[in-house]
């Protein structure tokens, strides 16, 4: 028999708290309109499985993933009506998986319409290009008859350029407008976080954030309103006393300026703490500084231990990963930075 799989040298905590509520005050931003939740990627690489069912105790009731095969993880926790597939039904195989959960259907195009249809379809959304040249029916499909006489729950359409302040947002919102006018839906949804923050004017029915549920700030408007949801943790495997001019890992990209120690981290780019930090990212241990030195690899990472000098192996290190302020420093977009770090962290 085998023995029981040992921890992971890898930990992200979950601030349950912070993720309600940070959706109570994005529906609340929300207005008239409610929020739903994108929990698509694995809920931006934070788990479905532990983020649905706080979404839902708080009152989230409408879910939104990109894959089928992301499905699974959310209708174990919630109805399988109140999950939408963003990519649509690009086979037979999507619209039978639709048909046998009763997830729902994003349309996205006329053949994914007409696939939809064919099968005999049944409650359905629809997503409407107004701008940003990715998925959806192009305003000049709306008139096409395959659309009549479809049970269009949801109708949606993404912004391309909440984040900014830009004619593109009002231009949007306008051409949303006429969709609104041109397709017969229970209910409509334009606004992503960013969106949210947009006023009004972009509520709908029906909001859609993602990054702002995980503590990301994708508007200046958001920074007091949503907080931080995500604590990644590593492990400190070894301690090394360097003497001046020591050269730390791959290719020798940082000498040691003086006696000094060393700690090495389980964390590397294969958990998505990326070479960009390679001499610029830091670590903390409660509120000693630890910065990495020298190349970030595959699976370790090194660090300055001289604020911390009592540290053992095995000691915990926490990964400063503020969102705005990590993106900022490394390049990284604040959603790269979350989804990145999925794979081996076992999640608290
Ligand atoms: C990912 C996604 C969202 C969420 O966007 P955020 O910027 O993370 O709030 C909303 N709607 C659609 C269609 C998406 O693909």
């Amino acid at each position: 028999m085998l023995s029981p799989l040992p921890t992971a040298p890898l930990r992200l905590r979950l601030d349950a708290h912070a993720l309600a509520d940070n959706w109570r005050a994005l529906d609340a931003l929300s207005g008239a309109a409610r929020a739903g939740a994108a929990v698509k990627a694995d809920a931006y690489g934070l788990g479905a499985g532990r983020v649905v069912p706080v979404l839902a105790a708080a009152g989230c009731r409408d879910w939104f993933v990109a894959h089928w095969r992301e499905v699974p993880d959310v209708i174990a926790h919630v109805s399988a009506a109140s999950v939408a597939v963003l990519h649509g039904p690009l086979n037979d195989a999507d619209v039978a998986f639709a048909l046998a959960t009763g997830v729902c259907p994003v349309l996205n195009s006329l053949p994914q319409v007409a696939r939809w249809r064919a099968a005999g379809g049944g409650r359905c959304h629809v997503m409407v290009d107004t701008g940003i040249n990715r998925l959806g029916l192009a305003m000049q499909d709306l008139s096409d008859p395959l659309l009549e006489h479809l049970d269009i729950d949801l109708c949606l359409s993404h912004l391309a350029s909440a984040d900014e302040d830009v004619p593109q947002n009002a231009l949007q919102r306008d051409r949303f407008g006429e969709v609104r006018n041109m397709i017969g839906a229970r209910r409509y949804s334009l606004a992503n976080s960013a969106g949210i923050a947009l006023g009004s004017a972009y509520h709908a029915d029906l909001t859609r954030p993602g990054i702002g549920l995980y503590g990301g700030v994708a508007r200046r408007e958001l920074a007091g309103v949503v907080r931080s949801v995500a604590r990644p943790e590593a492990a400190l495997l070894q301690i090394r006393d360097l003497a001046p001019g020591d050269a730390v890992g791959y290719n020798a990209t940082y000498v040691a300026p003086k006696a000094m120690r060393v700690g090495v981290v389980s964390l590397g780019y294969a958990d998505g703490y990326l070479r960009c930090w390679s001499n610029l990212g830091v670590l903390r241990h409660e509120n000693a500084k630890l910065p990495v030195i020298g190349r970030v690899s595959m699976d370790l990472a090194a660090v300055d231990l001289s604020q911390a000098p009592d540290l053992h192996e095995g000691d915990w290190l926490a990964l400063d990963y503020d969102l705005p302020e990590a993106s900022k420093n490394s390049g990284l977009s604040q959603y790269e930075l979350l989804t990145l770090l999925h794979r081996r962290f076992s999640r608290l």
